[in-house]
């Protein structure tokens, strides 16, 4: 920061650089992160996301931008950091609008434009690919790079791509995947999705959950046990009310008619 205020405010760089980032700070876009470094706002360093629908889907890459002195009325150059099997790393990028094409840029550019310029390179094959600091990898190779890039690493940022640039990997990857060999995966993946899908709409919140269901087991519980205990008791009832009293008044009957019956003997 004390490099940025021991800087020429009223320098014309100075001030643009610091508009654009502003206005990057303030209106980020998903495909890329880009900032100034603290200590040289003439080096910007970038994290980009891989085109959709290339072999780079998915992939996230680092790379440095070079603003001149003169800017923006020079272009500035652009510095892969993150192996991609299609720009040399450590090499100037050589991109229509940068310093290798000066004429082709114009002052009303910016970063956003170059950032951009180098995404629209990325699929490109043949004749318009070839060019200072590109290269020439096998698609299977650039896809493998692609995974790798996403733990990509940048030494002066000392961040990763991933924690650079999150968001919407899994939405990007689903399509560019084969169906017949993620077939598993994918239906796995269903499974697990509307299974928490349902997990979310049942609980809405965790703890109001364990309260709501047991208590409905409890209920059903309670009326199964009252249930029972109502069968039981109408039982019991039938039982006190019914069985004994009628063994027992036989019994007393025939006890009584059999002591009548005695006491008739002994009287006659
Ligand atoms: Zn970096």
């Amino acid at each position: 920061m004390s490099a940025v205020t021991a800087l020429n405010r009223n320098n014309t760089a100075v001030k643009r650089i610091m508009q654009e980032a502003r206005e990057l700070a303030n209106d980020p876009c998903p495909d890329y992160h880009a900032a100034p470094l603290e200590d040289d706002i003439f080096e910007w360093h970038c994290t980009l996301r891989g085109p959709p629908g290339t072999e780079f889907e998915g992939g996230l890459y680092h790379f440095r931008i070079l603003l001149p002195a003169e800017y923006p009325f020079r272009p500035p150059s652009l510095m892969m950091l993150t192996p991609n099997g299609r720009f040399e790393l450590n090499t100037k990028i050589c991109i229509s609008f940068t310093n290798y094409h000066e004429e082709e840029w114009q002052p009303a550019w910016g970063v956003r434009t170059a950032i951009l310029g180098l995404q629209g390179f990325f699929p490109l094959k043949g004749q318009a690919a070839n060019g200072v600091g590109s290269v020439e990898y096998p698609v299977s190779e650039r896809k493998r790079l692609a995974q790798q890039s996403r733990e990509w690493m940048c030494p002066r940022c000392q961040i990763s791509n991933l924690e650079c640039l999150p968001g919407h990997p899994v939405k990007d990857k689903a399509p560019s995947e084969s169906p017949s060999d993620t077939q598993g995966g994918s239906t796995t993946q269903m499974e697990m999705s509307t299974v928490s899908l349902e997990r979310s709409l049942t609980n809405p919140d965790q703890p109001s959950s364990p309260e709501t269901s047991p208590p409905e087991l409890a209920v059903h519980d309670q009326e199964r046990a009252s249930d029972e205990s109502n069968h039981v008791s109408v039982n019991r009832a039938h039982g006190s009310t019914l069985r004994p009293p009628l063994l027992l008044d036989t019994a007393i009957c025939v006890l009584l008619v059999l002591v009548v019956g005695l006491l008739c003997r002994r009287v006659l």
